[in-house]
């Protein structure tokens, strides 16, 4: 499937990932309730029964259409370059984009986005193609580029690469920033791997399940890439592109779509961030003059990533397993909401 340019920009492109059944679900007994048709469509079958697989019958089902969708047995380098190729290639023009996965604990995002020592995700499939495409230009020598690499958790931004003390936002001219991020600068796509892996074990654990990621923490992966060309007039410009790409915390908290049940919701006990995710989202889907960054520190820190003319990739991730229907067809209809924008 190949998603050219020119639809980048206009607006959100929306993709969904299925995950293979694991062995827990197999034994469990579940059954897939997803199919790829087209690669585009995904149908989804609610069975009756849910809790028994002898009695199991199909009860309806329903029609998601996305930019793409990626069956489980989909790579991760066609995910890659189905859903950020075109990206890594905008930002070497100076521009920005963010990948955004979405979806509940356990569905795939982490897999997904940092993927595995043999088996990397998007995070390293882009920088490796970052630099791949920066070594084919004749004026490689020019080019920068820098990682950083961050948290939010409980609306508290820490430095994944460094971590230590909580960071705070500030706002100069050119936008909200963490004070005091560590910015690496990258040479190679080879020490980038452990790096992240690293990182991404610095990411909060939850205080009851000690060897576990929360599934509460967003993780922001940041990539700059500096330059300088030579403009119409044959002066020497400097151009910025950035790239961000995101992990976000388990959707399965904070599924509300609709204004009146995320208000209800603000004041219980679940993720701010992803809520003022949504409530962005819904914003910018009405044609809102007033998009609420301010509410969060993830819309805050990517409040220049997200609709407007910024290049904007949700890749929505889901189990097959019948166990989990409610939250894949919660899912579905968020990332259907999403492909509005
Ligand atoms: P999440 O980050 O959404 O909580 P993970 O990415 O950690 O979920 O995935 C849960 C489990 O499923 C992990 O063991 C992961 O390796 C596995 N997994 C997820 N997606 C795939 C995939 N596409 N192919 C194979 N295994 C996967
Ligand atoms: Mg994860």
């Amino acid at each position: 499937v190949t998603v050219k340019l020119a639809n980048i920009g206009s607006r959100i492109l929306v993709f969904v990932r299925v995950r293979p059944l694991s062995k827990k679900e197999k034994e469990a007994g579940s059954r897939s309730c997803v199919r790829i048709v087209n690669q585009k469509e995904v149908y989804l079958t609610e069975f009756a029964n849910e809790n028994d697989y002898l009695r199991l019958k199909r009860l309806r089902g329903r029609h998601f259409t996305f930019d793409a969708s990626f069956p489980d047995s989909s790579s991760q380098h066609e995910v890659y370059s189905t859903s950020t190729s075109e990206l890594v290639e905008a930002v070497l023009q100076g521009r920005n984009g963010s990948v955004f996965c979405y979806g509940a604990t356990g569905a795939g995002k982490t897999f997904t986005m940092l993927g595995t020592a043999e088996n990397p995700g998007v995070m390293v499939l882009a920088i490796k193609d970052l630099f791949y495409k920066v070594r084919q230009r004749s004026c490689d020598g020019n080019h920068v580029v820098h990682l950083s690499y961050l948290e939010v958790y409980n609306e508290t931004v820490r430095d994944l690469l460094s971590p230590g003390r909580p960071l705070v936002l500030r706002e100069d001219k050119q936008g909200i920033m963490a004070a005091g991020l560590t910015q690496y600068r990258a040479y190679s796509t080879d020490e980038v791997m452990v790096l992240l892996q690293q990182g991404n074990r610095n990411r909060t654990t939850e205080p009851t399940r000690a060897n576990e990621t929360s599934s509460r923490s967003h993780a922001i992966l940041q990539v700059m890439v500096e330059y300088r060309v030579k403009d119409e007039s044959n002066n020497v410009v400097n151009r910025v592109g950035k790239l961000s790409l995101i992990d976000l915390a388990g959707s399965e908290r904070a599924l509300a779509t609709d204004q009146r049940t995320l208000r209800s919701l603000e004041g219980a006990n679940i993720n701010r961030s992803l809520l003022a995710l949504s409530s962005c989202i819904n914003a910018l889907v009405e044609g809102k003059k007033h998009v609420p960054y301010r509410n969060s520190k993830l819309t805050q820190l990517l409040k220049d990533s997200l609709g407007g003319a910024c290049n904007t990739v949700m890749i929505a991730n889901i189990s097959p397993s019948n166990l989990s229907f409610g939250e894949t067809q919660n899912t579905l209809h968020w990332a259907d909401r999403a492909k509005e924008i």
